[in-house]
């Protein structure tokens, strides 16, 4: 059964979740972010027993309530300063931003609009942190805008903000930067409608959603193959600064169950400088062809899920039609070189791509073409190309997509994805040691969702 339109309101679990959705999530949630090392995994499974006798009996209400009328309404005191805080929303402007932190500061905003020390504020970004300190006779101390919460820079991850303080004649601007705390998040989830609401239940960073999809993309087209029941664990990295989290980093381990079939990935630091993910037997997952040239997203996930293509592969057409809104971005399956760009008939806008001797690939009807591609162009995996129209000879917009073989169209869907390669000898000694660990994660994750749905069967 495909998954249909994400219902974001109304996230469904098993029956025994009816009722009181949010609590679970927040005991799983608080469950999850205890640190891995600290959490053996009997423990949990002990905590986890299939008796639902011995499940916490809250009310929906209890729990998330008491929470947010603890946040207290009075700023907290530190170091003698009053900390208020508010977040960039979309559209803002710098003086709104103030006035929700009841700053009167005369000549402020003229300071923060004109002078290049403080140039960073220019460009607000929605859901950015701007904290203003006030002493107790309630005078300005310094205005921080957290620009830039996880910025990493070869080993190290940095968090970026501008301060701004006061001075006798005016103002001042330093940007000012710290290492962030990093910690491993674990979590996990079931597939009702939607891969979205799935991680939207699971509290999953959109992020971490996508980058899920990025990494297994060589197996798994997450715009047509999800089923509901689809199962996944997922280990990421999340960065804190002053106690927050200000966002996530890097998908570690990832294991997703589709229609019965595993597939799992980790992250890899290999010695030789070739990082990236590899499925737990080290191969690598950066095979030959993505499963679709149109990438997984909230946006996408809710045309590619509903509608199948237009039309199949036999029966005279040549290729897989993908039906998606105009514009939508097209990514190159494969890596390659443009051996054509421009108008067919027939086919309308249209990029050929040649991948080896062997392989290519085939992009029509589209509406304009990536800035800056022409014929001898490379493009690597996952590079965007153009965007879909309805050019030539098409209804309605949609990608016409095609991959041959010397030349003679071949199932697409049916393409096996030759591997790039496998880890061997040292690099393969290093890969089993990060394996462990994240393969223990997995596997706890998983006996909790074998629990739950126990659990649910009763
Ligand atoms: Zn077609």
């Amino acid at each position: 059964m495909p998954i249909s339109e994400d219902t974001r309101a109304t996230p469904r679990y098993t029956p025994l979740d009816t009722g009181r959705p949010r609590h679970r999530r927040l005991l799983r949630r608080s469950l999850l972010t205890l640190s891995a090392g600290l959490l053996a995994t009997a423990g949990l499974l002990a905590l986890l027993q299939p008796d639902a006798s011995a499940l916490p009996r809250q009310t929906e209400t209890s729990v998330p309530l008491a929470l947010s009328a603890l946040t207290p309404t009075a700023p907290p005191a530190q170091n003698g300063f009053y900390i208020e805080e508010t977040r960039v929303k979309p559209g803002d402007t710098l003086a709104a931003i103030l006035q929700r932190l009841g700053i009167e500061q005369k000549g402020l905003l003229g300071f923060l609009t004109r002078d290049p020390s403080a140039r960073t504020i220019y460009k607000l970004y929605p859901g950015r942190s701007v904290q203003a300190a006030h002493d107790a006779e309630g005078k300005l101390a310094w205005l921080r805008y957290h620009h830039t919460p996880a910025d990493r820079q070869g080993g190290q991850v940095l968090s970026r903000w501008l301060e701004i303080t006061p001075t006798e004649d005016g103002f001042k601007a330093v940007e000012d930067s710290q290492a962030v705390g990093t910690h491993t998040q674990l979590a996990e989830g079931v597939i009702q409608n939607s891969l979205f609401g799935a991680t939207d239940a699971a509290g999953i960073p959109d992020n971490i959603t996508m980058q899920m999809a990025d990494i297994l993309g060589s197996r798994v087209d997450f715009g047509r193959d999800l089923r509901k029941g689809d199962r996944f664990r997922v280990v990421y990295e999340t960065y804190t600064h002053q106690g927050q989290t200000v966002s996530s980093g890097r998908v570690l381990a990832v294991e997703f169950e589709n229609s019965g079939e595993v597939h799992n990935a980790i992250w890899f630091d290999s010695p030789d400088g070739s990082s990236g993910y590899f499925d737990f037997e080290g191969r690598s997952l950066r095979g030959m062809f993505l499963r679709s040239a149109l990438k997984f997203s909230r946006v996408s996930s809710t045309f590619g899920m509903r509608k199948h293509p237009v039309h199949g592969y036999w029966g005279g057409h040549k290729g897989v039609d993908y039906a998606a809104p105009n514009g939508t971005p097209i990514h190159a399956t494969a890596e390659g070189e443009v051996t054509f760009i421009g108008q067919q008939r027939g086919y309308g806008n249209v990029i050929y791509i040649k991948h080896d001797n062997r392989y290519s690939s085939v992009y029509a009807h589209q509406s304009r073409f990536a800035a800056g591609l022409r014929k001898g162009s490379r493009v690597q995996q996952g590079q965007l190309i153009g965007y879909v129209g309805s050019t030539g000879w098409a209804t309605g917009p949609h990608l016409h997509y095609e991959v041959r073989v010397n030349n003679a169209p071949i199932n697409p869907l049916s393409v096996d994805v030759p591997l790039a390669r496998t880890l061997e000898g040292k690099e393969r000694q290093a890969f089993m040691v990060a394996l462990g660990g994240h393969q223990q994660h997995i596997q706890m994750l998983a006996a909790l969702q074998d629990n739950r749905s126990l659990l649910a069967q009763r």
